[in-house]
């Protein structure tokens, strides 16, 4: 690991901390060769998920895609960003407990959707009306009475 500051790459770890239940390694370091401090984090690298498409094409799982989406659908809404940063860790683990290497991407819709219900309601008929694609205002409407069904 080369220090931040001028590249050396022999430094020693003064302060080693467990993140996330276990799962990140926190590394303070100071470099052997300018003293000075940066961090590191070390987390396993589980498989990697890979996303079937309607159309039966594969596409490796994205986080960063995941998040875009679920920000787009809660643009101006009333949440904290910590409540969405854990429903998008929430959906990745979810995800990868199934022990799947593939999902299809209608699953993953699902449990953004599952995750948006409980979040914010405004943001889940945003989702909802992209991901489902309502044709008529009857299924919309349905989705509307599923929702007053589950408060
Ligand atoms: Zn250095």
């Amino acid at each position: 690991m080369n220090c931040l500051h001028c590249q050396t790459s022999a430094s020693r770890v003064i302060e080693s901390r467990d993140l996330e239940g276990g799962s990140v390694i926190r590394r303070r370091r100071e470099c052997n060769d300018c003293q000075q401090r940066f961090t590191t984090y070390e987390r396993v690298e589980s498989a990697q998920l890979v996303i079937i498409k309607k159309d039966g094409n594969r596409q490796a799982f994205s986080r960063h895609k995941l998040a875009a989406g679920l920000y787009r659908a809660l643009e101006k809404r009333p949440v904290a960003q910590s409540k969405i940063e854990s429903l998008i860790n929430q959906i990745e683990q979810s995800l990868k407990s199934m022990g799947e290497a593939e999902v299809p991407s209608s699953q993953v819709g699902e449990e953004v959707m599952k995750g948006l219900l409980g979040l914010d309601q405004v943001a889940y008929i945003r989702f909802a009306s992209v991901y489902r694609r309502f044709d008529d205002i009857e299924s919309f409407a349905q989705e509307l009475r599923k929702i007053r069904r589950k408060q």
